[in-house]
């Protein structure tokens, strides 16, 4: 799947993808303002003087996003620089009314990290990250809403973004979309941005460029504000063929920033690259230079939670599960949380495969969100207990899991209103096969005289007789004891 080549005409090519992440800080006010950065308000509703880069408006630092951007730089493995600087980052835009947009050039509030992908097979990959900056996000050109005209919506104009750049460390679409999914993921679990891709709160620019494998980097597109991991995928595969038939043409990539266009599936040119000297980047005089303490560092740290990788690790070792599994498990918080009310003090592989199967096939069927299922960690918890001590088979389990999504009852009182308790009594099994073989004499003289596929067929009988609620292992049992005599 994450195959290092891709083959041209002439030969194979790799790939050579780098990722530039724009994550909206999670944060009740804009980073150096006090208007709300709520996502649908009504526009220009959220637009402070500051936002509005009215004449002599001074931004504030907010400290909640520094916070922020802190552990998310700690969530990715990064260098915590305890002094950082933001410049101005000049360019014109009709919704950016400053002219120039506050961000960090020369030092970042977070340097060099790295995010771990697991490939299939069962290998791990460390992406590097190079950095992480916070920045202002601009407002927002709305250019449907009349025929002639261009609004402007200046809501988002000053909401905290960080910008989260990797290495050119990745081979294959699959790997910037694994990249992206696990950086979701810790973004999610941290609470530092909600990573929706619809909304905007999550952009990507993809930088792709090909090479004969072994040659040095060849030249590299950014396609911008790419939104969902999906076009990713896409944009990486296209902008790669493209490069590539340019280069086997005997032609040259030209350095320059393209559009993704997913109803055509393929990039066109934007403009030419600029460079970081065209935006004439100077330290803001209106901020000083951020200065982080020793003790808030530490303070951040020790509130970090659990995260993806290390929970995974303790899922393998505490619940025995397979790395695959406790992938499956940890992608999101709340299932993690939900497994492990589930799995407590229980048969943990047993507990996993619920969680993972029947119970997700039906929470994405319903459409409905972890939180609102209609059987929750403990009900689920108690008909795996029904298994543990035999009152359910695996069969009527699913049967009785169906009636709880139904009704939000607890496993008990649906197997008590049925009537679904598995048939442990031997004497009744020993009764129904009786019967079965009474009526069956000629099939059982068929058996005996070797005809063993048979068995098969007195099995189903024997169920059919108990309506499904007999115990299988011990109708096995007692039917191959009964047969053989
Ligand atoms: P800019 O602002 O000019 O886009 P950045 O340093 O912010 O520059 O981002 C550069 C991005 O491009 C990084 O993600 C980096 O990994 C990626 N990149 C750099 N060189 C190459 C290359 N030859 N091929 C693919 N990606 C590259
Ligand atoms: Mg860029």
């Amino acid at each position: 799947m994450t195959a290092a080549t891709i083959q041209g005409k002439t030969g194979p090519w790799e790939m050579v993808i780098g990722l530039e992440v724009h994550a909206q800080v999670v944060a009740k006010a804009k980073l150096f303002s006090g208007a709300a950065a709520d996502f649908g308000a009504e526009p220009n509703s959220q637009v402070s003087l500051v936002d509005a880069a009215m004449p002599g408006m001074l931004p504030v630092i907010n400290a909640y996003c520094i916070e922020q951007a802190v552990k998310t730089g700690l969530g990715i493995a990064g260098a915590i620089n305890r002094r950082s600087i933001f410049d101005r980052k000049n360019y014109f835009y009709a919704d950016l009314p400053a002219g120039y947009q506050i961000s960090q050039y020369s030092d970042p509030i977070v340097g060099r990290g790295a995010v771990t992908i697991d490939l299939p097979g069962g290998v791990s990959k460390v992406i590097g990250v190079t950095r992480l900056h916070l920045e202002q996000d601009a407002g927002k050109s709305l250019h449907d809403r009349h025929p002639t005209l261009t609004f402007v919506d200046l809501n988002r104009s000053g909401v905290a973004l960080m910008e989260i750049v990797s290495e050119p460390d990745m081979r294959a679409p699959e790997e910037a979309a694994l990249y992206l999914t696990k950086l979701r993921s810790i973004l999610r679990y941290l609470g530092t941005c909600d990573g929706n891709m619809e909304e905007g709160s999550m952009r990507c620019d993809v930088n792709v460029s090909v090479r004969r494998p072994g040659e040095d980097l060849g030249t590299r597109c950014e396609v911008k504000n790419v939104n969902s991991i999906r076009y990713v995928r896409q944009a990486i595969e296209h902008e790669a063929g493209r490069q590539i038939a340019i280069l086997e043409a005997g032609g040259g990539i030209d350095q320059e920033t393209r559009l993704w266009d997913p109803v055509k599936g393929e990039t066109r040119s934007m403009r030419s690259k600029e460079e970081a000297h065209d935006y004439r980047y100077f330290p803001d005089p209106d901020l000083l230079p951020l200065v982080l303490c020793e003790a808030e560092v530490a303070r951040i740290e020790g509130s970090m939670p659990e995260l993806p990788d290390a929970k995974k690790a303790r899922f393998v070792a505490a619940y025995d599960l397979s790395a695959y599994d406790a992938g499956v498990l940890v992608a999101d918080r709340e299932t993690a949380d939900f497994y492990e009310g589930v799995a407590r003090g229980r048969d943990a592989k047993l507990a996993a495969n619920w969680v993972a199967g029947d119970f997700f096939a039906f929470l994405n069927k319903s459409g409905k969100a972890l939180a609102e299922a209609p059987v929750d960690a403990g009900r689920l918890g108690g008909l795996i207990d029904l298994i543990g001590d035999g009152t359910l088979s695996g069969r009527l389990a699913k049967e009785v899991f169906e009636a709880m999504w139904e009704s939000r009852e607890s496993a008990l009182q649906v197997v008590e209103r049925l009537g679904l308790k598995q048939i442990s009594d031997t004497g009744a099994i020993e009764a129904a096969i009786d019967a079965v073989m009474a009526r069956e004499s000629g099939k059982v003289a068929e058996y005996r005289s070797g005809k063993e596929k048979l068995f098969g067929f007195f099995v189903g009988q024997v169920m059919r007789a108990t309506a499904g609620k007999a115990n299988p292992a011990l109708v096995n049992d007692l039917l191959k004891r009964k047969l053989g005599g």
